[in-house]
């Protein structure tokens, strides 16, 4: 502090709000501390990260940012009991769904989606990666171009918080998409973002053992193709495809898939067809939670435990942990994502 006395008022008034700002940062890390929870530890793996002790991390790891499905939870216009309530008092757990990626290698921190959700999700993980006095991530990976995963990026425009050349990862469809329809468009213009093109099964390389994969999966691809990622860390690698038509529409074996990684984050829109009036499952374009628990069945319990569904609709009974459909997926093994859990890499 001597030091900085000898130094000009500028600089010390400079130095104070830097150190309140880091002090401020360390509470806001605390009090956001969650578990991360590690696949080869069967003792802890069944718990959320409510239930689990807590410590902090510094590892390179996921963040659960958001697991609701494109429109949130309220619903506009939902008057069913999903929905009861939260128009008043929303339920701050339910965001638009989100992964948060942590670089410890590179104090760095990349977001997977762009959702209406975005500013929240932002701020949760720039906090949590405390060596870095950010306020702004370091990518975005984009999906698709359906309105939960990309409308988020208004934010980043002129009306908003005018960001300078953030990366925006996206394939090539979803990238002429954006380059060539307003507003998104203007973001190019101003250079609020840039765009990084991603092709199909080609990596890309964010450090010295980190690394993105986008991959090709059918859904309905009116405005951009559809990706899902593998993202690989220095000791273990994840899944995640929020939005899929059926598994068996998909040219891989999911179940081959789940057994080749640590983690997989997959699309549960709908639990089953009561959430839909009991219309034909089979014609709606999403694998329902029991139909997904019917294909895994076979997986062992290791597996099975690296299966997080995650993309809940709002009429989603998983969402109330209370429920019976939340307790028949636990019980079989599997789990249901919970906002702020994370996993190391
Ligand atoms: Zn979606
Ligand atoms: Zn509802
Ligand atoms: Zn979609």
């Amino acid at each position: 502090m001597t030091l900085f006395l000898r130094h000009s008022s500028y600089f010390i008034l400079s130095s104070l709000l830097l150190a309140s700002c880091n002090q401020k940062k360390e509470v806001e890390a605390k009090k956001n501390e969650q578990t991360v929870i590690e696949m080869n530890d069967s003792s802890s793996i069944s718990k959320t990260a409510e239930d689990a002790p807590r410590h902090q991390t510094t590892k390179t790891r996921l963040v659960i940012l958001g697991t609701i499905q494109d429109a949130g939870s309220p619903q506009i216009t939902c008057k069913k009991s999903c929905c009861e309530g939260l128009f008043e008092d929303p339920d701050q757990r339910r965001k638009v769904v989100s992964l948060g990626l942590i670089d410890a290698l590179n104090n760095t921190t990349y977001l997977f989606e762009a959702t209406p959700d975005i500013g929240s999700q932002v701020k949760k993980l720039t906090q949590l990666e405390t060596n870095s006095e950010s306020e702004m991530v370091d990518g975005i990976f984009l999906t698709h171009a359906h309105m939960g995963h990309y409308t988020g990026l208004m934010y980043l425009g002129k009306e908003a918080m005018d960001a300078k050349n953030t990366p925006v990862y996206a394939m090539p469809r979803m990238k002429s998409f954006l380059e060539n329809n307003g507003p998104w468009s203007q973001l190019l213009v101003r250079e609020n973002i840039h765009i990084n093109a991603l092709r199909s099964d080609s990596s890309v390389q964010l450090s010295n053992g980190l690394k993105v994969t986008p991959f090709l999966v059918p859904h309905r691809d009116e405005f951009s193709e559809t990706v899902g990622y593998k993202i690989e860390g220095p000791n273990k690698s994840a899944l995640f495809i929020p939005d899929i038509d059926k598994w068996e529409k998909w040219s891989k074996d999911i179940v081959t898939e789940i057994r080749k990684v640590d983690y997989a984050f997959l699309d549960a829109t709908f639990f089953d067809a009561k959430e839909l009036n009991n219309r034909d499952i089979s014609q709606i374009p999403h694998p329902f939670i029991i139909e997904s628990l019917e294909k895994f069945g076979d997986l062992n319990k290791i597996d099975k435990q690296k299966v997080i569904f995650i993309h809940f609709n709002h009429t989603n009974p998983v969402i109330d942990r209370t429920s019976k459909a939340y307790k028949l997926t636990t019980l079989k093994g599997f789990r249901i994502a919970q906002i702020n859990e994370q996993f190391e890499l």
